[in-house]
């Protein structure tokens, strides 16, 4: 690429005997790199589009005009105005319970960003004692599968902030080994459309975080990366600036590139925490038995003996950030996530209560998918129970559905596109014996397809009558048998029944006129041999001539 002048060359004067010709427009370089990098890298690059602010320093370029920004995603990040029972009546189309979570995420996200607004308000980037802030980072307790990162993507989607997930065990602290921590912010930034300022005031949601304890009292410990990747997030949590080009990353060097010669990252290198929002999370297996041992310990003469003996979530629900030190974790970084917050596992009622009513049912998208297919799928309330009722024994909350019902609905889901019913009721019957019930299936379907096919037979005779006037009837014999041998050829009925008795208008003819018969019965041999069947017709007419009648 080194030889095209128009992309690598600054100055055209390097090369006097080139003819002068007008310099490319950046949006035909931004192209011309797209495609190459493209074709070469296979797609993955994500070219980002910059923001305005960042050419501040360069001369305006008129053919820039249609990479121009999107600044209304920059007032999506600032003109908050969201109210934290307005984002909970949200949560509530779609999340079951966790009541709690939804408050406090709420709460926490509105402080966050209404603090973001006010500053840009009060046109000052750094926190004035007026406006200091203690950063509402989240961190939510709880087992897997309860709503966690639902609850965060939803928000997210709802203020209309880039939302970034990931597991915090595939990070190393140098970022060599697993992932940089850096790259959740860079990540931002690709998710915001390229947009930084809008990046700037994303969530990244960390799961796992527990695993990141190092020989705390309730672990046997991960090795030392554990404590340094704490202290990597630790430095995203306050405040850094996280360089917009990763420099061990040969595709973020050729992003790099193919911006600067865009012009588009002028004065800005550099991507500010200031305003992302962490929300962390994690099961914490093993933290109850610390929780316990400090309250036995603080209890101790006090008649803690006979107390109940509080139930694992209740003692969640209980942690202190003494906990959360003892079970392995720095004190900087737990003191970095000051809203804690413990999601309730579900119950049965609870997973019905998913399939029913939330907005983002997976029994909606069942629908949908039969739908595609043009089968009516109809839930019942009982089946969802009992498939409630399974999906808990998997212990992964609203995930266990996922698995219940596909070893249920797997080969109804593979079989019924190509049956051609119209519908599918899922009752208790069919979850508890989905076999048989694919096999009801299965006749039902032959049985439609058998009175579709007796219908064609039907059709077929009266086109007959109405081109030869001859009356062909045939006995249900006769016509299971043509259903039969159409179902086996896999033809439709009337061309191969047109086929079949290709003979018959000649042949009937003849025998009309020796016995002036007009309506014929089949039998099933008229379908088995219609040429032997039509010629015995004939012979027998002529051997007997009948007395003209138009039954058989
Ligand atoms: P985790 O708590 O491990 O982050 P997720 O939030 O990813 O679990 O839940 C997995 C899926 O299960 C979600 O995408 C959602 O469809 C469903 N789900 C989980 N909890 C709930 C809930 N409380 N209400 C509605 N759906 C839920």
């Amino acid at each position: 690429m080194g030889e095209s002048p128009g992309i690598m060359s600054d100055s055209p004067s390097d090369n006097p005997p080139t003819p002068p010709r007008q310099p490319p427009s950046p949006d035909e370089i931004s192209r011309k790199l797209e495609d190459f990098i493209k074709n070469s890298l296979g797609g993955q690059v994500v070219f980002s589009r910059f923001e305005p602010h960042n050419l501040a320093s360069q001369p305006p370029e008129p053919e820039s005009d249609d990479s121009a920004p999107e600044p209304e995603k920059i007032g999506a990040a600032f003109d908050f105005r969201h109210r934290p029972a307005d984002i909970k009546a949200h949560l509530d189309r779609y999340v079951i319970r966790q009541d709690e979570a939804k408050k406090v995420l709420a709460t926490a996200v509105c402080d966050h960003y209404n603090h973001a607004r006010m500053l840009r308000e009060n046109d000052t980037d750094k926190a004035s004692p007026a406006l200091e802030f203690t950063k509402q980072n989240v961190l939510i307790s709880g087992p897997t599968g309860v709503g966690k990162t639902y609850l965060v993507k939803h928000i997210a989607d709802l203020i209309g902030v880039p939302f970034v997930k990931a597991d915090a065990t595939k990070f190393s602290e140098t970022g060599y080994v697993g992932a940089d921590v850096d790259d959740l912010v860079r990540d931002l930034v690709a998710k915001a459309g390229g947009n930084i300022e809008l990046a700037e005031h994303g969530i990244i949601y960390l799961d796992e975080i527990d695993k990141l304890a190092t020989g705390g009292e309730g672990r046997i410990g991960r090795d030392v990366s554990g404590r340094g990747v704490q202290t990597a997030l630790l430095k995203l949590m306050e405040e850094t600036e996280v360089p917009l080009y990763a420099q061990n990353d040969f595709r973020s060097q050729m992003k790099m590139m193919f911006d600067m010669r865009q012009g588009r990252n002028a004065g800005r290198e550099t991507i500010n925490t200031r305003n992302i929002l962490f929300i962390v999370s994690g099961a914490f297996s093993g933290i109850e038995k610390i929780i316990e041992k400090r309250q036995a310990k603080a209890t101790i003469g006090f008649g803690a003996a006979l107390a109940e003996k509080p139930s694992t979530e209740d003692l969640l629900r209980q942690a202190t950030t003494r906990d959360f030190i003892d079970y392995g974790f720095e004190a900087e970084f737990i003191g970095r996530l000051p809203v804690r917050v413990f999601c309730d596992p579900l119950d049965a009622g609870d997973l019905f209560q998913i399939m029913k009513n939330s907005e983002g049912s997976l029994i909606r998208q069942y629908e949908r998918e039969f739908h595609a297919y043009g089968v009516q799928a109809v839930f019942e309330d009982e089946a969802l129970r009992l498939v409630a009722e399974r999906a808990v024994e998997e212990k992964t909350g609203a995930r266990g559905l996922v698995t219940a019902w596909e070893k249920v609905l797997r080969d109804f889901k593979f079989e019924l596109p190509s049956l051609g019913l119209p519908g599918l009721r899922i009752d208790a019957d069919l979850i508890t014996r989905p076999k048989a019930a694919l096999d009801n299936c299965r006749s039902e379907a032959e049985k439609m397809q058998t009175d579709v096919r007796a219908d064609e037979v039907r059709a077929f005779a009266a086109r007959f009558a109405e081109q030869t006037g001859y009356h062909l009837e045939f006995e249900p014999a006769a016509v299971a048998a043509l259903v039969q041998r159409a179902r086996r050829e896999g033809s439709a009925v009337e061309p191969m029944c047109a086929r079949l008795f290709k003979d018959f208008p000649f042949g009937l003819q003849l025998v009309s006129r020796s016995t002036g018969r007009v309506k014929f019965m089949l039998d099933r041999s008229a379908v088995d041999a219609p040429d032997k069947y039509l010629s015995d017709l004939i012979v027998q007419s002529y051997r007997q001539p009948e007395a003209p009648q138009n039954e058989p």
